[in-house]
């Protein structure tokens, strides 16, 4: 059973569209559970109805044609009910509803279940038998355990389709939107530009090539270049080879030869598909051939094939890579971004981030922010191959994705790029204002930055210190580990800029999703272990090279504060506090004039929250670090765009323990600061300001959205809505409580929107 599921999920996944799916669909299924008629239903959204889109014994010439809404026969059932409906007597049942040109009335007994891709019934997959007979529990589980595989693949397809502007049944449509989470604010209208990580074949998407010849000879370039670099391999080492070995390094350039590997892939490429697609296909096919073998031998040559076609992909892209030609103001989109993916896209021409993987925490997204480029994240089903060269809109905002644009969408969103522009004119003015409320409560604005650019850009906007400085940036961004030299550099730009305010410099943070490219971390549960200050206990010669670096860098300026990351008891804070004080005290032996730094905890964990009065015995200052305290208390992976949908840092639970905590705080007489996303969400800083946070530390874009909004209202009327708000049952109340009172606040519908949270 597994196996004919496996093998039918492959041969659809191989398919080249999605009718090819469904007609490979509706032919293993019917041979596989030997029934009459299998028939694969899909909802035009369009038209509302769900259409025959394939069929294996119904009439061939109902297909496309017949189709049912919601509301009729069997198939409508399935679809409303969302569950599997399996009938002997088909015909009986009052929903019974007969298409004449289906003549489908010689089946009696029939089984449907619904296709359903994220609660949406995208489908239904039916089977019928001309005898009355029920299908028994293990033929229906067979169905629902293919459709729920199923389901994936055929929205992938649609999504396809719906970029280039096409229903399931061929509708002309437009609009297609895709939804994740918002990465950075703003709004772009751009032609996007996507890229791939290097050389892995596994993620080629299928791409059509108009010149056929072109392919061919480039094709054959890189092949050349790669037998050039086999032969000169087999040169350099031919003396400490083996004569087994050296026949290996000839079978290598054999497989490389015209009638070998690559004349299947000229082959392929004369049938239209570009060179990195056709060698993709060929290395699969060969692979999957291969390792299904019992010879070992044979088996291990899977591992060759795959290295050599990598080789030949390598140059396919980098000489691809060398050659792209950037448009003027471009998107960039990936599965995954990555720092070095961005750093490719020369700044002036890079207006757009979208990433299918990651979300508004990942790495790529602070530094959209950094950068002040709209970003959206984690976009499922985004079929971002396809996007290449298209017109898209980001909406960074609510993390949506539009391509194929109607001009009344196109409009809608160039009317909010101005409405954007308006307001950040507007906002110009509050920049030297203090953030005070109406009636005179001040709270401080400080900024978060990774990269020296958020440093020169939060002055701009008049921070009033960093509260945290992401020292992993810095880090992420490099091949090695920065040395003590580096590190005290990068640390006194930060303090130099912003002296004599305050920089708060926390000490590595990595592990989680934020692995060194040169330090890798696999784990099962990555938010879950080695992360943070557990790493940098393990590994002492690092922290103490950081804090030493810091200290240095403060040399003359004295406005550090060291913070420590993902601390979840007592012994860590005595530990870190010890070695902090050991790399102060060898530095002032070593003769130089430094004042030692305050040291302060994040509260990122949700067991720390019971510990504050322990806390405020061993160190100078707290900052809850609320992206990793809602992750925590929710239990939700704050990187997985799949429940990225209920992560909310207004969760009614999440706003009581940031209450409890400032209450715990202020009671040890502790200044209290805040340094997650939540920070710079205008509504949710007005409730924090309540809470009696005294400091807000957030991302530069946000700075003056939040002083704009704080000066806006009265203390007053902040506590007010904090009670009204901390009495809700859930989260949904309480982000409408808040709207409803900005808005009677006169507070702009973009700064309304501008969460990120
Ligand atoms: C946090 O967890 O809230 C925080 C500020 O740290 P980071 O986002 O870098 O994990
Ligand atoms: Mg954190």
């Amino acid at each position: 059973m597994l196996e004919t599921l496996r093998s039918i999920i492959q041969e659809v996944n191989e398919a080249k569209d999605l009718n090819a799916s469904l007609e490979i669909i509706v032919r293993r299924v019917q041979k596989a559970m030997d029934t009459r008629v299998c028939s694969v239903y899909l909802l035009d959204h369009n038209l509302g109805r769900y259409v025959l889109m394939a069929s294996k014994g119904l009439d061939a010439s109902s297909v496309g044609k017949a189709s049912l809404s919601p509301e009729e026969g069997l198939v409508g059932l399935v679809a409303q009910r969302a569950e599997p409906v399996n009938l002997e007597h088909a015909s009986s049942h009052p929903r019974y509803f007969y298409i004449p040109e289906t003549r489908e009335e010689e089946f009696e007994s029939f089984l449907g279940v619904p296709v359903i891709h994220h609660r949406e019934v995208l489908g239904v997959l039916v089977v019928q038998q001309a005898e009355v007979r029920a299908f028994d529990a293990e033929e229906e589980a067979f169905l629902i355990t293919l459709s729920a595989q199923l389901a994936g693949i055929i929205a992938n397809e649609e999504a396809r389709g719906a970029v280039t502007g096409f229903s399931p049944t061929g509708l002309k449509t437009t609009d297609a939107s895709f939804e994740g989470v918002p990465g950075a604010p703003g709004v772009v209208i751009a032609e996007a530009i996507t890229v791939f990580p290097p050389a892995d074949l596994s993620v080629i998407p299928k791409r059509k090539v108009d010149d056929i010849d072109r392919e061919i000879a480039f094709f054959n370039e890189c092949l050349n270049a790669v037998r050039i670099d086999i032969s000169e391999l087999k040169m350099k080492i031919k003396s400490q080879l083996r004569p087994e070995e050296r026949e290996l390094f000839d079978a290598y350039l054999h497989m490389l030869s015209d009638n070998a590997l690559g004349a299947e892939v000229i082959a392929r490429i004369k049938e239209g598909s570009w060179a990195q697609g056709a060698l993709a296909k060929v290395a699969r096919d060969h692979v999957r051939n291969l390792e299904h073998m019992d010879d070992d031998y044979l088996r291990e040559r899977a591992t060759d094939i795959k290295d050599l076609c990598s080789r030949v992909l390598f140059y396919l892209q980098d000489k691809e890579q060398k050659n792209r030609k950037y448009p003027k103001r471009c998107i960039l989109v990936s599965e995954e971004l990555s720092a070095a993916m961005l750093a490719e896209v020369p700044k002036e021409n890079l207006v757009g981030i979208v990433s299918s993987k990651g979300s508004g925490h990942s790495h790529v997204a602070i530094l959209a922010r950094a950068m002040s480029i709209p970003a959206a994240m984690g976009i499922q089903d985004l079929p971002f191959s396809e996007l290449d060269g298209k017109e898209i809109i980001v909406d960074g905002y609510n993390g949506r994705v539009y391509s194929n644009p109607s001009d009344e969408l196109r409009e809608r969103f160039l009317e909010i790029v101005r409405e954007e522009e308006q307001l950040s004119e507007g906002l110009e003015s509050i920049k030297d204002l203090p953030c005070e409320t109406l009636d005179g409560h001040r709270v401080e604005l400080w900024v978060n930055t990774g990269l020296i650019t958020d440093v020169l850009r939060s002055k701009e906007r008049g921070a009033e210190g960093i509260g945290l400085f992401r020292t992993e940036v810095p880090f992420l961004l490099r091949d090695r580990f920065p040395t003590e030299r580096e590190q005290t550099e990068i640390y006194r730009q930060q303090l130099e800029a912003f002296h004599p305010k305050t920089v708060t410099m926390r000490t590595l943070d990595i592990g989680g999703d934020k692995p060194l490219p040169y330090f890798p971390i696999k784990e099962e549960n990555p938010f879950l272990g080695w992360r943070g200050i557990r790493v940098s206990m393990d590994h002492p010669e690092i922290f103490i090279g950081q804090v030493r670096a810091m200290i240095k860098a403060s040399a003359g300026l004295d406005n550090l504060q060291i913070m420590l990351p993902m601390i979840s008891n007592m012994q860590e804070v005595d530990d870190s506090v010890r070695l902090i004080k050991r790399a102060y005290q060898e530095i002032v032996e070593e003769g130089m004039t430094v004042v030692k730094p305050s040291i302060g905890v994040m509260i990122e964990i949700p067991a720390l929250m019971y510990q504050v009065e322990a806390l405020s015995r061993r160190v100078d200052f707290i900052s809850v670090g609320s992206n990793d305290l809602s992750q925590y208390l929710l239990a939700i992976d704050r990187n997985n765009p799949r429940v990225s949908g209920i992560y909310s840092t207004m969760h009614p639970s999440v706003l009581r323990v940031l209450k409890q905590i400032a209450d715990d705080v202020h009671r040890v007489n502790m200044r209290l600061s805040i340094c997650g996303e939540m920070a710079g969400n205008p509504g949710a800083a007005v409730l924090l300001m309540a809470m009696g946070y005294d400091v807000l530390s957030m991302n530069a874009t946000s700075l003056l959205k939040v002083k704009s909004v704080v000066r806006n209202v009265t203390f007053q009327q902040a506590r007010e809505l904090l009670d009204k708000v901390l009495a809700q049952d859930d989260t949904d109340s309480v982000k409408a409580l808040v709207d409803i009172e900005l808005y009677n606040a006169g507070v702009d519908r973009l700064l309304r929107t501008s969460s990120n949270s």
